[in-house]
């Protein structure tokens, strides 16, 4: 898959979700500085920022896994709210679960890709990015810690 075919795609699955998607370079390149390659925010539950990442599967899974944030369930929430690893984990699991609703399977390496993100949460309680407030002024979807 061609980087301009994830692109469509994601724009496709944005509009199906009632989800405003932007790609940063397009609209935000005043903050490409301070942010981090490989990195995709879900604000509030209706806008996803996606980063610039050096490998485009991982794009389009970061995207879905975003799409976790949004569609995640307030219970599940509430029940691991002391706990960013489960939800993120949880998250994880409901992006690849809506890829493959629609036909896109990933490979081990992207999972892995998740994965590895994943850990970072283990032992500190934080947001992947965490100037992202400062930076962009609004709250992310997950505000936990
Ligand atoms: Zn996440």
């Amino acid at each position: 898959m061609s980087y301009n075919y994830i692109k469509t795609l994601i724009y496709g699955i944005s509009s199906e979700l009632n989800i405003t998607v932007k790609f940063i370079g397009d609209t935000l390149e005043e903050c490409v500085d301070c942010l981090n390659i490989d990195c995709s925010w879900a604000i509030g539950s209706n806008e996803i920022i996606i980063g610039k990442y050096l490998n485009d599967e991982n794009m389009l899974i970061s995207f879905f896994h975003e799409i976790g944030h949004i569609l995640i369930a307030k219970e599940y929430m509430e029940k691991w709210r002391y706990n960013t690893l489960m939800i993120e984990l949880e998250c994880w699991n409901i992006g690849i679960e809506e890829a493959r609703d629609r036909g896109v399977l990933f490979s081990d390496n992207a999972i892995r890709f998740g994965l590895e993100k994943v850990l970072t949460y283990c032992g500190h309680d934080e947001r992947e990015c965490t100037n992202w407030y400062d930076t962009y002024g609004k709250n992310l979807i997950i505000n936990i810690g």
